[in-house]
């Protein structure tokens, strides 16, 4: 019910992460060192034996190499000249030199991101966060990619975006990488924060409505957002992709809980009633400056428990089919995230 203080744009601070590689890698080799040096030892001897028949094989098969293609020159009045042996190995393109490099410092930016994906130690409305796996989708949103967070693809799509803003273009989502994401993502939310006035906001009808018994005075939302919301709605109902139990005529089914508004306008009364509920929430907590006074932020649900932001519960909702639909089309009717509640959407047009 509480949104995070919109106070917080882009006012992120990102602690230091642990060195989680180089700590298991020299714990690992503390303990083999020494029945490696003596396995070295013990096997130089059969190594020596073996390098010299090596030797000797190499001899044998380039005279037997060069015989075949003297003898294929030889043939070169030959019916099918197209029979002849063409080099492979020996070519070297410069692109694919340079392409064989890119892929594998993508493939350690790779390694990089699935450790990071759930490590990297980041505070965000004065509380400390881990990992960026709850923002999967609108990452790859940003970056316009559908790869797996710690695939070479997503590497490659990352470092195309840290070049364009300017970062370095190393492929690895750190601190810096995030932060920058999320200040963008910031800036695109709601910009006009004036209270609305009454005759801005129409009464939904309480079937659009999450809580079967929500009273009128909680059902209030600025026209523009209301008929968003409705053509957002119709588009999402007509998805086969999400299957949402709906009436013939096209609205939601009674039984369809996906998409009903839990939250609309807030006015300051009600806003600080909340406040007085959950006085523990913290300074993160308090929805001290909600958008929802505009009348043009909605709370929906997207699954999981409506709109708990604890990480377990955000994970359930962050990969439901509506939530990733949001992620992909909301911005089409006009509706921008809040990253940080996946249930929180707010009309900018
Ligand atoms: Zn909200």
């Amino acid at each position: 019910m509480l949104d995070l203080s919109s106070k917080s744009f882009g006012a992120i601070n990102l602690a230091p992460r642990r060195t989680v590689f180089s700590f298991y890698a020299s714990d690992y080799f503390a303990g083999e060192k020494s029945h490696v040096r003596f396995a070295v030892k013990s096997t130089m001897k059969y190594f020596r034996v073996h390098i010299a028949l090596v030797f000797v094989a190499l001899v044998v098969l380039l005279g037997v190499a060069s015989f075949e293609a003297r003898s294929s020159r030889g043939q070169s009045q030959s019916p099918k000249p197209d029979s002849r042996v063409k080099p492979t190995v020996l070519v070297t393109d410069p692109r694919n030199a340079v392409a064989g490099n890119a892929a594998s410092i993508f493939a350690a930016a790779a390694e990089r991101n699935a450790a990071l994906q759930n490590e990297l130690v980041w505070t965000f409305g004065g509380k400390q966060q881990r990992g960026w796996y709850l923002y999967d989708s609108l990452i790859n949103q940003s970056l316009n990619t559908q790869n797996d967070s710690w695939s070479g693809g997503f590497a490659a799509a990352l470092a195309g975006w840290q070049k364009k803003v300017g970062l370095n273009a190393s492929g690895v989502l750190d601190e810096e990488s995030l932060n920058r994401m999320i200040s963008d993502w910031q800036k695109n939310r709601l910009k006009d924060r004036t209270y609305a006035q009454p005759d801005q906001l129409v009464t939904a009808p309480v079937s659009d409505f999450y809580d079967p018994e929500r009273l009128a005075e909680l059902r209030q939302v600025e026209r523009e957002t209301y008929a968003a919301y409705k053509r957002m709605l119709a588009a999402a109902i007509a998805d086969p992709s999400l299957n949402l139990a709906h009436t013939p005529a096209g609205e939601l089914a009674p039984t369809e809980k996906y998409f009903r508004i839990v939250s609309a306008f807030r006015s300051r009364e009600y806003q600080d009633q909340l406040r007085r509920q959950s006085p523990n929430a913290g300074s993160a907590g308090l929805a001290v400056n909600s958008p929802h006074f505009t009348g043009r932020a909605l709370d929906f649900y997207v699954g999981g428990d409506p709109v708990d932001t604890k990480d377990s519960n955000r994970a359930i909702q962050v990969k439901t089919p509506v939530y990733q639909w949001l992620v992909r089309n909301a911005e089409r009717f006009g509706f921008r995230p809040y990253f940080y509640e996946p249930w929180h959407w707010e009309y900018v047009k």
